[in-house]
């Protein structure tokens, strides 16, 4: 099985690329049996959504269907998006 430092890496070029075939099984393996890394990668996918919503749409909207995050996190991450946005402006 692969590490879970390669399958946090594939995990994250998955939301940028389409993985080859042997790396989506090893990646999806992994997955199954690794907790923490599923976790992990639960939490790749809110935050990669909530940036595209953030930039896609202008202002932030409250009221994300699947994404639920209590006020204090939602402000912590528009913070950070803040920030990234206005250092690649
Ligand atoms: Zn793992």
């Amino acid at each position: 099985m692969i590490s879970c430092r390669e399958a946090s890496r594939l995990a994250s070029e998955s939301l940028d690329r389409r993985l080859r075939p042997a790396e989506q099984v090893e990646l999806r393996l992994h997955l199954l049996m690794c907790r923490l890394c599923r976790a992990a990668f639960e939490q790749l996918k809110i935050l990669r959504e909530v940036g595209r919503r953030f930039f896609s749409r202008g202002p932030f909207e409250e009221d994300l269907p699947d994404v639920h995050l209590e006020e204090e996190e939602k402000e912590r991450i528009k913070a950070v998006l803040r920030a990234n946005a206005s250092s690649c402006s």
